[in-house]
């Protein structure tokens, strides 16, 4: 089985794996991946972000084409987003060199740092850092749950925190770059399918990151002894949260995106007392921006108050010539999925570099969750898809 090497490694009784950046089970991960870049005759760097990156022709001449995703995931999340893309593409480099091929020009497998941001609560920080997204001295001084700051797990983890910023220089040497992923949640198709499931399809593309925006709402109340106060002469802003909660899921399947309030915070959170205040988080994407704002709009007109924006990323449109050279690499007419969750290809093509997606088929779409998964025939087709990808891009 492609994953059963990685496996154990961070895996918890109910079933889902935990690998938080520099901590046991990722760092696990990367010995792991420099053990099978070794045995490939790949060399391996870290570079000051701490991403992982193993070259084969790093010398050549021109210009590279890299391939990876990340080693990372969220608490009890499952194993395939992520190391999916690594696993397969050491298995195509395997099959690649087996078969006595050799790229003409630079190739890596690239391994990014914190891509769930399981642990410092910033996603893609390894790339957003690369890319010069992120500043360094914000993102050294993000502290994990435990009040570590992400210059001191670095330390702890032999990883010189010195290092971390842009690096225009290595990015000017990236070509192009392709992320193979598990499939997240069965996304609408043009023709009406649902996910790769819908079409029959065991790979398929990516053809755009939706727009994404998270809001934080503030209720003030008057708090005061829940045995003691008539209810007439209350001012709950725990009511007006949860009515803003129904109105998120409301709005959002009216206008037909998706609006999520999976965080809230209630002061000071006793049983016995009305609440002094009360803060819900919108998560809101959709392939219509305009959409994505109506939905703040509409929250805010029912609660009578302004949303603080805490994020908002556009749309991420993945390149369509490079697009069009993996999906003719893989056979020609294959589904193009929109993603609703973000990856470190959408950060680099931000930042300008031509990227592209392989989505494998994930039968349900359920994903950060132990239920995540590919059939192997499905995976082995992936791997298939990425061997023809750096054949086609690096010959
Ligand atoms: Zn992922």
């Amino acid at each position: 089985m492609l994953l059963s090497e990685l496996s154990g490694v961070g895996r918890d009784p109910a079933g889902g794996v935990t690998r938080f950046a520099w901590a046991a089970a990722e760092l696990e991960l990367r010995s792991w991946f420099s053990a099978r870049a070794a045995s490939l005759r790949l060399d391996v760097e870290t570079d000051g972000n701490g991403n992982l990156w193993a070259w084969w022709g790093g010398s050549l001449p021109g210009t590279a084409f890299v391939v990876g995703s990340h080693l990372d995931s969220v608490r009890s999340g499952g194993e395939w987003d992520g190391p999916l893309g690594l696993v397969s593409a050491f298995a195509a480099v395997s099959s690649l060199r087996d078969s006595g091929w050799t790229p003409t020009r630079p190739l890596a497998i690239v391994a990014f740092a914190e891509e769930e941001g399981g642990r410092f609560g910033l996603a893609c920080l390894g790339s957003r850092l690369l890319t010069g997204a992120v500043e360094p001295a914000h993102a050294l001084g993000l502290v994990d749950d435990s009040g570590v700051t992400l210059a001191a797990a670095m330390t702890a983890a032999g990883h010189d925190p010195s290092g971390v910023g842009a690096d225009p220089a290595r990015l000017a040497k990236i070509d192009a770059f392709v992320e193979l992923h598990i499939e997240q949640g069965r996304m609408p198709l043009p023709d009406g399918a649902r996910g790769l499931a819908g079409a029959g399809r065991p790979v398929g593309v990516a053809r755009e990151i939706w727009p994404h925006g998270r809001w934080r709402i503030d209720l003030a109340g008057v708090p005061d002894h829940a045995g003691t106060t008539a209810l007439a002469d209350r001012v709950d802003p725990v009511l007006a949260m949860a009515e803003g909660i129904v109105e998120v899921r409301r709005a959002a399947s009216e206008l037909g995106i998706l609006g999520t309030v999976g965080r809230v915070r209630v002061m000071p959170g006793a049983v016995n007392a009305i609440a002094s205040s009360a803060s819900l988080w919108v998560d809101a994407r959709g392939q219509d921006p305009d959409r994505v704002h109506e939905l703040v709009t509409l929250v805010e007109r029912r609660l009578g108050v302004a949303a603080a924006l805490e994020s908002w990323t556009d749309v991420t449109r993945f390149d369509a010539a490079l697009t069009a050279d993996v999906a003719a690499a893989i056979g020609g007419e294959v589904p193009s999925l929109p993603s609703g969750a973000g990856h470190d290809a959408g950060v680099l093509s931000l930042a300008g570099i031509p990227t592209a997606m392989l989505f494998v088929r994930n039968p349900t779409g359920v994903s950060h969750s132990p239920e995540e998964h590919a059939e192997e025939a499905d995976a082995v087709a992936g791997v298939a898809a990425l061997t023809a990808v750096i054949r086609r891009m690096a010959s």
